[in-house]
This record gives structure tokens, C-alpha cells and sequence, in this order.
């Protein structure tokens, strides 16, 4: 399987989920082997990795020299589904990457609107070797071993049984049509009642039900078209999982599970699979052959 970038140009604008800012960044193709690299207006490009990641409260933010950048996960999640290993995220107004309608269909049809392009070099991709599992409280992470030769698949629990929304279970194989049917329109979500907490501490401030699934103390929608699937919120939280794996910058090839996990929790998990070896960097492999993978390296620190 080849590298993939983007055909052309893809712009993204509108206002920040947290910030309530105007914010615009343009998606551009790169060169083989350049990794998926951010750019602030007058600065050079800084390659994306778990150890850059930082303030992960309600959303994943990427460090890129002193300069925070908010709400990378969408993004993330729509280039991992579509194997895009190659690609500018060039910063133009704002500091975060813009929340658009809270899930992340705008960007797939943008990203397949423009078009995506095979590149003459390998692609590679992680596969997990052994069980990690990171805890917080009750919130569980584990990143597992699977026997298929290509295999990513999601599975995630949530309960705020306490604050009206009942329990909500979904596990998930990652493929592009899956994850267009089943994950892409699921939205950002969160309790009203937390709006003036959030607000107070400058999160949430672009928040409001045209870009976020809002739900009243018994856990209801207060949109006016309610849920877009019975189960949204789980299926969000999936799909943000997806983006926050990929910070890595290769599809992992493995089982993801999570009980209450958090932005946080999954960029732990990434470090202490990446810290205990449990990554190993490998040609991806073609779902075709029958060939035995070829091993690359074993730790992906080192790559
Ligand atoms: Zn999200």
C-alpha cells in the first residue's frame, strides 16, 4: 500500500468550539514521508507527535513551538479513516482548527471532494504487539494485540447514568464506509448546565446547538432535529479516539478499548504503548497478500 496525500487546497474555516473565535486553516498536499506537519503564518512547519500534544481538556491541542493549537482531533480522525499520511495543516487566522457542525462529515467531503493521491513510497503502520492499558479514576484505556493481518477496531463505553444520559456502548471496525455511516455525523457533545463553568475557565466558548449535540439534565437534545443516531454521543467519542490515535501519524492495527476514556487518557495510552514497546513500525500491509509483514523497526521513538 502506497503513501497518500491530499489532490489539492482544502479550506476549512469558521469559528472555534472552545475560543468562539474566527479561525481559518488551509489543508495542502505534501511530499512523501513529511508526516502530518502544522504551520503558523511566518514560522517553519512542525511535524505532529504524541509528545507534542498538550491541554487536553475537552479537546486535543498540539504545542507547536510555545503557541498552542486547539481541537486537532476531528481532522485527525478524518485523515486516519482516509490513510492520508502526508499533509499541511497551514494556520491562517485563529488558533484552532474550526469546529464547523461538531463532527467531522464536512471535512470527509471536502477531503474526498478534492481528491486523494497515491505517492511512490510504502506506507507504514503500527501494530501492537502487547496489552497496554492506562487508568484515571474509573476511565480505562487499552490498546490490544489482534489477530487479523489488518485489523483497527474501537470499541467504547459511557455512562453518565448520574447526569440523565443513560449508559452507551459501540464497538466499531475502522473502514471508510463504517466510519461515514456510522461515526462521521456524530457531534461534539455536552451538558448545558456546564456552559458557565466552561465558559468561566475559556472553554466552550463558540459552543452552541448549530455545532454541538446539547443535552438538559435528563440527557435530552435540546437541538431542534435532537440526535442524529440514538447512540451519538458514544459514536463521538469514537470518532474523536480515532483523531487522538493518530497523532501518531500511522494507522495502529489493533483493538482500542475505553470505559469513560478521556483526550487525555488516550494520549497517555499512546506514550506508554510508544515508552513500553508495544508499537511496531511495519510495512502496511496489503490486505491482499499473503506475504508475512515485513518489520520495520520496533520502536516507533526511534522513527
Ligand atoms: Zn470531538
Amino acid at each position: 500500500m502506497r503513501q497518500r496525500t491530499i489532490k489539492e487546497c482544502v479550506i476549512l474555516d469558521g469559528i472555534g468550539l472552545h475560543s468562539g473565535k474566527k479561525t481559518c486553516v488551509h489543508l495542502k498536499p505534501l511530499p512523501a514521508n513529511q508526516g502530518i506537519r502544522f504551520k503558523l503564518p511566518g514560522e517553519p512547519s512542525i511535524k505532529l507527535s504524541p509528545k507534542k500534544v498538550v491541554e487536553t481538556i475537552l479537546c486535543t491541542s498540539v504545542d507547536l513551538g510555545g503557541t498552542y493549537l486547539k481541537t486537532i482531533e476531528h481532522l485527525l480522525s478524518v485523515l486516519n479513516v482516509l490513510f492520508i499520511d502526508n499533509i499541511l495543516i497551514d494556520l491562517k487566522d485563529g488558533l484552532e482548527i474550526p469546529i464547523l457542525d461538531g463532527s467531522s462529515k464536512l471535512i470527509f467531503d471536502k477531503v474526498k471532494k478534492v481528491g486523494i493521491i497515491k505517492q511512490p513510497f510504502f506506507k507504514k503502520a503500527f501494530r501492537v504487539t502487547k496489552k497496554i492499558t492506562v487508568n484515571k479514576g474509573d476511565a480505562q484505556v487499552s490498546l490490544s494485540p489482534v489477530e487479523e493481518k489488518v485489523s483497527s477496531t474501537f470499541s467504547f463505553m459511557i455512562d453518565f447514568s448520574k447526569r440523565g444520559l443513560t449508559r452507551q456502548y459501540y464497538s466499531f471496525d475502522l473502514n471508510e464506509n463504517n466510519y461515514y455511516q456510522q461515526i462521521a455525523s456524530s457531534r461534539t457533545f455536552g451538558f448545558a448546565a456546564d456552559k458557565p463553568a466552561l465558559a468561566r475557565k475559556g472553554l466552550a466558548l463558540g459552543a452552541n446547538t448549530s455545532n454541538c449535540l446539547v443535552l438538559d439534565h435528563n440527557g435530552n437534545a435540546l437541538n431542534e432535529n435532537g440526535v442524529f443516531y440514538a447512540d451519538e454521543c458514544v459514536k463521538h467519542k469514537i470518532l474523536d479516539a480515532i483523531g487522538d490515535l493518530y497523532v501518531i501519524g500511522n494507522r495502529i492495527i489493533g483493538h482500542y478499548e475505553a470505559n469513560k476514556a478521556s483526550h487525555a487518557l488516550n494520549n497517555e495510552l499512546l506514550l506508554a504503548a510508544i515508552e513500553q514497546g508495544a508499537l511496531q513500525k511495519i510495512l502496511f500491509p496489503s490486505v491482499s497478500s499473503r506475504s508475512s509483514l515485513k518489520m520495520m523497526s520496533t520502536n516507533p521513538a526511534t522513527t
